[in-house]
């Protein structure tokens, strides 16, 4: 199962995507990864779906990732004493730890740490940003606040607090509990959502150990201001433009999702842009002029990976969803000025290894000899990571003898993971890469004298030692 792209596609799974047959859709028209969101997902939910998955890799005979995302800690108002109230502009609201249900003077708001932490001036966004109040007074146990734009609050709405410090991880324990159960069921990669600081990234990959690589949410300007930090300890980002868009202004949000994707890309680090990507496909089998137009702008950008959240977790055409952005994706791809681009776009790595002067020679090569792949035989996938971070014109192949690196290297841009035996020498490393090459749909017709460029590192088997290429001709296909 080649893919023609080289961006990945996320594919959330939910209500609308439960049953195998329709999960088995979604891989075939072009889903490389699924999420499971852990806010809607039981661990019963989360054991079928990973089972589910790993069958449908089985019977597709291709790696496909999966990404567990936890809910990190969504703040919450309490109740209202008549379910809802309605603020006016200028009124004073009160937010405090008393239990009594709300009314229209104040609320209780559950979290004594971020009663503590509110300072005067401080923004508070409820509702995704629906009602704002700016902080007037502030004690340890209770903020007075003034309404800036009117609407109503109802029961247990979501808070959210853009200039505000909040002085506690990223983790909750629901999320602790979570991430157990994700790595019992042997996910591939797992998210942390409202990233602050490196600190939260580096805390749960204490947790992980290595068994599931970490990706940061970008989604507070806390984690903006620190991002190269942030970005150094992740595995890989995501711009997650749905709470991003509610603690930083709206229209801040495309300068960002630029920045973020090139300083990743420049540190070689995989980078998602996801949410609303497809929304009106939710209800409707074809999209909008302005959601094409936003997929294509995250493939010209180069990410590694374009996600779909609702589209394909609750929507009435979940496998339109995926086929359409893979659509959309396969165009850009082929566009001519994408080329242009994507090189325009090119960084050197910051501290180059030996690795990566071979990824950069390796593109090189490959691109001056029209090579119809570059295969990489890797362990950990460090080696296709940095190739894939040259983003090639050749598409990338790995090989690996590890089930999880192929399922990890799901999510990067441009690498179709094969899982194989090590080669034993020099000999049955350019042999086998050729004869994969050539099943795996990557050159081989006849007469066509194709080429392939081959990277691995020697001793074999020593990780971080990628230090050879080998050109081969990857010979004709069996008819
Ligand atoms: P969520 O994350 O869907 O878990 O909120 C994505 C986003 O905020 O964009
Ligand atoms: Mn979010």
């Amino acid at each position: 199962m080649r893919r023609l792209r080289r961006v990945k596609i996320i594919a959330t799974l939910g209500p609308a995507s439960v049953d195998k047959a329709v999960v088995t859709g979604l891989a075939v028209a072009g889903a490389d990864v699924f999420r499971i969101n852990m806010s809607h997902t039981d661990h019963a939910g989360l054991g079928n779906y990973v089972r589910m998955i790993r069958e449908i890799e089985v019977e597709l005979g291709r790696a496909i990732g999966v990404l567990v995302d936890l809910q990190g800690p969504k703040l919450r108002i309490g109740a209202f004493a008549e379910g809802s109230a309605h603020l006016r502009k200028g009124d004073s609201f009160v937010f405090d730890s008393d239990p009594t249900p709300g009314d229209a003077t104040r609320v209780r708001l559950p979290h004594p740490e971020i009663l503590a932490a509110l300072k005067v001036d401080d923004t508070i966004l409820i509702d995704d940003g629906k009602v704002r109040l700016h902080v007037v007074e502030a004690t340890p146990e209770s903020s007075r606040a003034v309404v800036d734009v009117a609407g109503r609050l109802s029961n247990r709405k979501g808070v959210s607090l853009p200039e505000t410090d909040i002085p506690i991880t990223s983790m909750t324990s629901k999320d602790r509990a979570d991430l157990e159960a994700a790595l019992a069921e042997g996910v591939d990669w797992v998210a942390i959502s409202f990233v602050q600081r490196p600190e939260d990234v580096v805390e749960v990959k204490k947790l992980t150990q290595g068994r599931a690589l970490v990706m940061a949410k970008i989604e507070k300007p806390q984690a903006i201001a620190r991002l190269e930090e942030v970005i150094e300890v992740s595995d890989a980002l995501m711009v997650a433009r749905g709470d991003l868009g509610v603690e930083v202004p709206l229209e801040k949000v495309p300068g960002l999702q630029k920045r973020i994707n090139r300083s990743a890309r420049r540190l070689g680090k995989p980078v998602v842009v996801a949410t609303q990507m497809l929304e009106s496909m939710i209800l409707s089998p074809l999209p909008t002029r302005a959601e094409v137009s936003d997929v294509a702008t995250a493939v010209f950008e180069g990410a590694d990976a374009i996600m779909l959240s609702a589209e394909s977790a609750a929507g009435q055409y979940p496998r339109e969803a995926v086929a359409t952005m893979s659509r959309i994706a396969e165009e850009v791809e082929t566009d001519t000025v994408y080329r242009t681009i994507i090189n325009a776009q090119r960084a050197d790595a910051p501290n180059p290894t030996p690795a990566d002067a071979i990824a950069a020679a390796a593109r090189d090569v490959a691109q001056t000899l029209g090579a119809k792949a570059i295969c990489a035989w890797t362990h950990s996938g460090a080696t296709a990571l940095r190739i894939a971070r040259e983003r090639p014109v050749s598409p990338v192949v790995a090989l690996t003898p590890i089930s999880d690196t192929a399922r990890r290297l799901a999510l990067v841009w441009g690498v179709h993971a094969v899982q194989t035996r090590d080669a034993s020498d020099v000999e049955d490393m350019v042999q086998r890469a050729c004869e994969h090459a050539r099943i795996e749909g990557f050159g081989g017709a006849k007469g066509a004298n194709d080429r392939i460029v081959i990277v691995a590192g020697m001793p074999f088997g020593s990780p971080g030692a990628t230090n050879m290429i080998r050109i081969a001709l990857v010979g004709e296909k069996k008819p």
